[in-house]
């Protein structure tokens, strides 16, 4: 029985990922990229297209100057 145990050990999950940037819910805040420029654009990374409309991909918030990726 204990060695079934063994075989089958439950590994115990670690804590909920970190979200990447700590924010307080409810309330908003500037947008400000490390080099200072309150500029964004807002990009989708692997878009599709289907009927000639575009659906799905993933956000993405970048820095209008640098490029940095913010969100
Ligand atoms: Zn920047």
């Amino acid at each position: 029985m204990s060695e079934e145990l063994n075989q089958f050990k439950v590994i115990e999950g670690g804590g909920k990922p970190k979200p990447y940037r700590k924010r307080v819910r409810g309330q908003s805040e500037p947008l400000i990229c490390k080099c200072g420029s309150a500029a964004s654009v807002e990009v989708r990374l692997g878009r599709m297209i289907r009927d000639g409309k575009p659906e799905g991909g993933t956000k993405q918030i970048r820095c209008a100057d640098c490029g940095t990726v913010l969100i």
